[in-house]
């Protein structure tokens, strides 16, 4: 007896189980959005112990139903508005079967040359299909790596920044404590998490104030600038956000980008969701004056259909970054890598291994092709303005952010206490979930479109829910 499952069982127990998932899709808007289920729910349903003897899949696809799914905030549900899309497809899901059959270990070009060239190409790709600078492609000296997420993206972006401007001295000999990195108030907080995990300190990293639209203003950036120089700290890093989590807003690269170049400054661009809608020609204004950036992030994890985690990070010389990062010992050395012929992409990246992350973007890009993307972005932005301008019109709800794309952001006038009610009560229903943030400390509702079922009947539904919970809570 083996104990190992035959080809012909997983066979049967894959068709359940790919069977399993096309039920979900098709039934996903009948669950509750967000998860009801209390803290310690799930877990008491479930053994103390591991099982002695193996147990059939069969009964595991039971427990998905009984256990699992009520645990479950739908993500993927079309009435799933809040935080970002996360959206998922067929093809992606497909892509990721398909790695995991494989399941091939990426760490150099050796250990798979198709997974490396896949990879590459896939990033090429995405240059071309959003329109991206031209640097960033690897028929230069720049190139994309898929990164496990925008976190990880940012992180690296950073190291690379902190070796070039310390000559690689501080890889060796630790960080000064005199690097200064900048980014906005609005900026995502993974910014000071990786300022924290790269050793630079939160205490070195500026929050640059922003304009009314909360878009980083340039002159307060070289303002902190000067005065970190004139009191003898070295400025190294801006990370500039297209589409900041709280407000979609857009900061000003061109300028920023200047700036970046007059003092020796590495610029990273966090594209997170909104890189997306550059796939859509009249949206390229958000990749405007990307091309002073050193490197950019945007993940299609967000909003390209392609399921967690795909993040695409490019750098416009790959050489900054796997000098940062690359570390080659003996076990690691073979003959493809001395030729310098091939990528290497442990050398751009925190861990040594890797998934085959490209086969999901391959089977998204040709199942959609460019025409598909573009036709779903097009239609979650027309949704989001349709929904500004209900916002817009009713007298009691005010819209907190300008919202060019996907979100919109907005509040009850009659404050805090109101909008939280609001939420609370629509939230509760289960019908639809929407996520919160605080701008100029006022609490915000945000409204995020994109998930790839949610249709113009959605939006509508969930308007008119908030409108009711509105006149509920203001009685
Ligand atoms: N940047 C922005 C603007 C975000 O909104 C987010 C997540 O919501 C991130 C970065 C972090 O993304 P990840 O979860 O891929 O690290």
């Amino acid at each position: 007896m083996s104990f190992h499952m035959t080809p012909d069982e997983f066979r049967k127990q894959g068709h359940a189980a790919i069977e399993w998932v096309a039920r979900y899709m098709e039934e996903v808007e009948k669950y509750p959005v967000l998860s009801q289920v209390k803290p310690g729910d799930i877990r008491a349903q479930l053994p103390v112990s591991p099982p002695e003897h193996g147990e059939s899949l069969d009964d595991l696809l039971r427990d998905m139903d009984q256990i699992v799914m009520p645990g479950i905030t739908h993500w993927q549900s079309p009435d799933f508005f809040a935080y970002f899309p996360a959206n998922t497809s067929g093809p992606s899901i497909i892509g990721d079967l398909l790695s995991a059959g494989l399941n091939v270990q990426g760490m150099m070009w050796i250990n798979s040359p198709a997974l490396t060239e896949i990879e590459a190409h896939m990033m090429d790709w995405l240059v071309e299909l959003l329109d991206l600078p031209e640097r960033f492609s690897s028929r230069g000296d720049g190139g994309g790596v898929i990164e496990d997420s925008g976190s990880s993206s940012t992180l690296c972006a950073l190291i690379a920044a902190r070796e070039r401007a310390t000559d690689l001295a501080s890889n060796h000999k630790g960080c000064d404590g005199n690097l200064v990195a900048y980014g906005s108030t609005q900026t995502h907080s993974h910014l000071e998490k990786d300022i924290r995990v790269a050793g630079i300190g939160s205490d070195n990293l500026r929050s640059v104030g922003v304009d009314e639209t909360y878009a980083m203003r340039a002159d307060l950036l070289e303002e902190a600038i000067q005065a970190d120089l004139a009191a003898g700290r070295k400025p190294f890093l801006v990370v500039a956000t297209i589409g900041t989590t709280s407000s979609n807003a857009f900061d000003p690269l061109p300028a920023i980008g200047e700036i970046c170049q007059r003092y020796g400054l590495w610029m990273h661009v966090d594209g997170a969701m909104c890189g997306t809608a550059a796939v859509v020609p009249e949206y390229r204004w958000v990749n405007k004056g990307l091309e002073l950036a050193d490197s950019y992030v945007f993940n299609p994890h967000k909003w390209m259909f392609t399921g967690f985690d795909c993040s695409a990070f490019f750098v416009a010389e790959r050489a900054s970054l796997v000098n940062a990062l690359s570390i080659l010992p003996e076990y690691l050395r073979n003959e493809a890598t001395a030729s310098g012929a091939v990528i290497d992409y442990r050398d751009w990246q925190v861990p040594l291994g890797r998934r085959f992350r490209a086969l999901k973007l391959w089977c998204v890009m040709r199942h959609y092709g460019v025409e598909g993307l573009r036709f779903h972005v097009r239609r979650h932005v027309a949704l989001a303005q349709e929904f500004k301008h209900w916002v817009l019109e009713h007298p009691d709800f005010v819209l907190a952010a300008p919202a060019p794309l996907n979100l919109v952001c907005f509040r009850h006038k009659a404050g805090d206490e109101a909008t939280q009610a609001i939420m609370d009560r629509v939230n509760a229903s289960g019908r639809m979930f929407l996520s919160h943030t605080k701008l100029d400390d006022r609490l915000v509702m945000r409204m995020s479109i994109g998930q790839a079922q949610t249709e113009a009947r959605h939006v509508r539904a969930a308007w008119e829910m908030l409108t009711e919970a509105a006149e509920a809570v203001t009685e």
